[in-house]
């Protein structure tokens, strides 16, 4: 489609993102399922909440605008959530390494969205639409504390847990065939 003004550029990104929030909505229940970490799996299952609010007021702006939210259809966000399933599809996967996988998924769809949203309320600005300026800065201001809470829930412990894990399961994983097993193995190492 051409896009011949920002007020243009401005509705065909709000449906955009408008469509990833749909998106997002249908995948953060699996999402929560798969995770172990209760933590982990209550800060998806609360931002479940705060998307379904986000996606009220993008509708609230659609009406504003009197255009219908429906059209977009967000690819990166359908290749994001692909990729989470890739993950979530691996069967007998550690829990600790799943719990990190979830969080990487779930920040690079909260980064997606702290880009869509900044050049939004931008754009919004520009545009003398201050109240859909207010209300897109207000979703921005969640999607980065939803990011930062995920980063403080992978510091916290699940990469750390994972990372330990892996050592411990080294022996089960290496086949004969590429790794010469020494006694050494298979004592524990006494401090
Ligand atoms: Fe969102
Ligand atoms: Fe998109
Ligand atoms: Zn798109
Ligand atoms: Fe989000």
């Amino acid at each position: 489609m051409k896009l011949e003004t920002l007020q243009e550029l401005y509705l065909e990104e709000l449906r955009d993102v408008y469509d990833a929030e749909q998106q997002i909505l249908k995948a953060l229940p699996k999402m929560a399922k798969a995770a172990t970490n209760e933590s982990l799996q209550a800060a998806l299952e609360e931002h479940l909440d705060v998307t379904e609010s986000q996606v009220e007021r993008l509708d609230q702006i659609f009406e504003e605008l009197g255009v219908k939210p429906k059209g977009g259809k967000c690819e990166a966000m359908k290749g994001l959530i692909e990729e989470a399933k890739e993950l979530l599809e691996e069967e007998d996967s550690d829990s600790e390494v799943l719990d990190a996988a979830l969080i990487m998924a779930a920040q690079k769809v909260e980064h997606y969205e702290i880009a869509s949203y900044g050049c939004l309320r931008t754009y919004a600005e520009l545009l003398g639409h201050e109240e859909q300026a207010e209300s897109l800065q207000e979703i921005l201001d969640e999607e980065r504390d939803a990011d930062e809470n995920l980063t403080d829930l992978a510091e916290g412990c699940i990469n750390v847990e994972a990372a330990g894990e892996e050592d411990e399961d080294e022996e089960e994983d290496s086949g004969p065939k590429n790794r010469v097993k020494n006694e050494e193995d298979e004592k524990p190492v006494e401090e």
